[in-house]
């Protein structure tokens, strides 16, 4: 790059800085070597998620008077097709999960107003900061009073189905809700600071609340992985052996990377996972 040139934003999504910030091999894989590497099987907690967020999307595509908990839970067996429900153990599993993934979306679906129209579903979102050009799909972008009665405001919501209830703090630090905020706040031009986590299957809800200091650290944080990100690119350009250049780094999540096939490190550090082994146990 010629000196006084601006310097070209970083493109990137939340996984696209996740997949570095967790593993800079898995990044590698995912968005430099082509063709990609091969790829394990899919998951079965992978496509239930697909399916609920699905549903819960073309809950609101319905007329107000279908904005229903049974036809929550219709929309669930709709999105459960072959391609949506791969990784199941056998059919049966998946019938299970189905009925289950069912009833929880219609329980989640009885706790909605269905006139509280959100702002956008499955909305893409993007804002440029001084390094990045970040772009994002939130699952749905509520408008709520404000707490000081001072109008309204976008609140980022986000949809949960993991064994793990989040909490508070698990609003608060995530990079990608803080991340959504900022770009809520840019591309409907209003102020976004609420970011909300919703567990589907127990209807809770975690909560924060940003100020313009905490996402100040968030953007500074994605820029300092997405800096990470082109000193690695810089260096394999300069000639760096590839594995050096993009490191594995093996933890607890190789368990459940798509490229563990692809992955001598990650083979060795985490035995492998039946593809539903993240599925909650039937009672
Ligand atoms: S298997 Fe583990 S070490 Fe290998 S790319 Fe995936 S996350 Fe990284």
């Amino acid at each position: 790059m010629l000196p006084g040139m601006p310097q070209r934003l970083f493109s990137c999504t939340p996984t696209k800085l996740a997949a570095f910030e967790d593993c800079p091999r898995r990044y590698r894989f995912s968005y430099l070597d082509r063709p990609s590497p091969p790829r394990g099987p899919a998951f079965a907690h992978t496509s239930v998620g697909a399916a609920v967020h699905n549903a819960l999307a073309r809950w609101w595509d319905e007329p107000l008077a279908r904005r229903t908990p049974e036809r929550a839970a219709e929309l669930v067996a709709g999105a459960w097709t072959p391609w949506t429900t791969a990784g199941f153990r056998d059919a049966a599993q998946s019938e299970e999960h189905r009925r289950r993934s069912q009833e929880a979306v219609a329980a989640y679906a009885e706790r909605l107003d269905p006139t509280a129209e959100p702002v956008g579903v499955e909305r893409t979102v993007a804002a440029p900061t001084q390094r990045l050009a970040f772009s994002g799909r939130v699952d749905r972008i509520d408008r709520r009073p404000r707490e000081d009665g001072d109008g309204d405001e976008p609140v980022v919501v986000d949809y949960k189905l993991g064994r793990r209830v989040p909490d508070d703090d698990d609003a608060r630090s995530s990079m990608a809700l803080g991340l959504y905020a900022v770009a809520v706040s840019r591309t409907l031009r209003a102020r976004c600071r609420r970011v909300e986590l919703h567990h589907v299957p127990t209807g809770a809800v975690a909560v924060a609340e940003h100020t313009d200091a905490s996402l100040e650290r968030v953007v500074r944080r994605a820029e300092s992985i997405a800096s990470d990100a082109v000193r690695a690119q810089a260096a394999l350009d300069a000639g760096t052996d590839r594995d050096e250049a993009f490191p594995a780094t093996p933890s607890a999540l190789c368990a459940w990377c798509d490229f563990r096939p692809s992955c001598p490190t990650g083979q060795r550090s985490a035995p492998a996972k039946e593809t539903w082994a993240a599925l909650e146990p039937l009672g």
